[in-house]
């Protein structure tokens, strides 16, 4: 049943194959099979989820509910949902049992999906290799001794290993699309104000996307048009109405403009990667797209701009995080300093701690028109680069990111070269443009992404482009040996 695609499973449920409770027991009986080896969830929600899957058979069995009834899913550990522990991948909030759902955990569950479990992920979704997590690293499915990307490690795994069909993840700088390249799957980030915010632990909130990863464009159009909308509790989210993204995946490429950014191109891209995304431009070439060089002059400084803006915004939302009003409190302390010291201290880990203090820096008097005011004008630069680009072509293509999967513990002394990850990613988030990675190849027999960036709310001509690559494809359906 894990094999299947989101709309074979819909077809199964409805043409009683299976019912929600034997596709979810199969889910969970797979995650206490195999999930020892991956630690991909922080918590397995098996009863919530047996009652959520006999409510959609009930609905099933009624000839109600629509194509996402009954088929369960992973949500990263960054949205709250009710009564379920909500940690953030954080000591701070081991023991946080959220109050409320966030927005796209209402949606997903109004539309009859089944939640089995909470998904690991770097702590405050603050890293690129799930290593900085609290409850431990998660494995790469394709090789237990590399890393499967970040920040939605768990997501990742869990969806690449048949421990959850589809998940939930979100993207400040990459962390949806690069982890996503690195375990062969289909990631999504929308348009910045597409999905709300709602109830999403906040880390940079004028970076932060929520999204999808799925094994192919298909699946993930099914699920982020469920996840999409206005939203007038996020402040940030637009009013717009949701293209409708699943009709849409029937168009032809023919006419369509792909350019090609050559700053993505040059040095520091590996060359079996490159080999992999310069096949795959041959293949949209046949489906009808034309390909050009376009330039992005100022992407180089896309990663320094990142690392003043997230952190500045990080060190503001992480304020709260004081063992008073929220997270972890430190025992046996005696002044009010002590206290706010100790208890983020002990609940944040090295990582976050690190951001924290950058944040604080360049916030503060004498260096924010220095740093913080400068990184602003980078950012709008880097903004304008995208408007030139779409004014000429309709999409852009590139690598997601510069190699396979490395070696866990391999980037973990040298955070710079943690950084140097999302070198491809983070200018989309800096512009607010939607972009996804798809599977593209392997190189040593490890999986290889290429990435799609694409114009303000333009996800549906995104998505179908990957569609219509997947349907000349199949990389996209290899999956790991060890897990079949
Ligand atoms: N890897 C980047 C970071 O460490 C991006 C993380 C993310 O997108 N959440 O901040």
């Amino acid at each position: 049943m894990h094999e299947l695609s989101l709309r074979e499973l819909g077809e199964g449920l409805r043409a009683k194959k299976f019912s929600s409770r034997e596709l979810t027991g199969h889910y969970l009986g797979r995650i206490s099979q195999h999930d020892k080896a991956l630690n991909s969830y922080i918590t397995v929600t098996a009863d919530r989820a047996l009652a959520q899957a006999d409510a959609a058979d009930k609905t099933l069995a009624a000839g109600a509910g629509g194509a996402l009834t009954g088929i369960p899913l992973a949500q990263k550990d960054i949205f709250c949902t009710s009564g379920v522990r909500t940690s953030c991948g954080s000591k701070m909030l081991d023991k946080f049992i959220a109050p409320y759902d966030a927005t796209i955990v209402q949606k997903l569950d109004a539309a009859g999906m089944v939640m089995l479990g909470k998904a690991n992920m770097d702590e405050f979704a603050m890293g690129s290799s799930n290593e900085t997590s609290y409850y431990g690293p998660v494995k790469n499915p394709w090789d237990l001794e590399r890393v499967p990307g970040g920040s939605s490690g768990g997501s990742v795994a869990a969806v690449a290993a048949g421990l959850a069909p589809i998940a939930t993840a979100t993207d400040t700088g990459g962390s949806i699309r690069q982890p996503a390249a690195l375990t062969n799957l289909t990631g999504i980030k929308p348009t910045y104000g597409r999905v709300s915010r709602y109830g999403m632990i906040a880390f940079a909130s004028s970076l932060d996307q929520a999204g999808v990863v799925a094994h192919s464009a298909e699946d993930a159009a099914v699920v982020l048009q469920a996840m999409s909308g206005f939203d007038p509790r996020d402040s940030t989210s637009v009013e717009r109405p949701v293209d409708d993204y699943i009709s849409g995946l029937g168009a032809s490429l023919k006419g369509l403009r792909i350019g090609l950014p050559k700053e993505y191109f040059a040095e520091g891209l590996d060359p079996g990667a490159r080999a992999c995304i310069e096949a795959a431009i041959k293949v949209f070439e046949g489906l009808g797209a034309s390909v050009r060089e376009v330039s992005l002059p100022s992407s180089p400084l896309s990663v320094p701009t990142y690392y003043v803006v997230a952190p500045a915004e990080a060190s503001s939302n992480l304020a709260r995080f004081d063992g008073v009003r929220y997270g972890h409190r430190a025992e046996g302390v005696h002044t009010l300093e002590e206290l706010y010291k100790r208890s983020r201290g002990e609940g944040f880990g090295a990582e976050v701690q690190r951001r924290i203090m950058i944040g604080t820096y360049v916030l503060s008097h004498g260096y924010y028109d220095a740093y913080y005011l400068k990184a602003q004008k980078v950012r709008r630069l880097i903004y304008d680069d995208f408007r030139r680009a779409f004014g000429e072509v309709d999409l852009i293509l590139g690598p997601t990111a510069q190699s396979v999967a490395f070696k866990l513990g391999d980037k973990t002394d040298d955070p710079v070269a943690m950084y140097l990850n999302d070198i491809y990613t983070i200018a989309a988030n800096l512009a607010g443009i939607p972009a996804m990675s798809l599977p593209c190849g392997f190189h040593q027999d490890l999986p290889i992404g290429m990435q799609l960036m694409g114009n303000f709310f333009d996800e549906g001509r995104m998505l179908n482009a990957a569609h219509q690559y997947q349907q000349a494809t199949d990389f996209h359906k290899r999956r790991p040996q060890a897990f079949a």
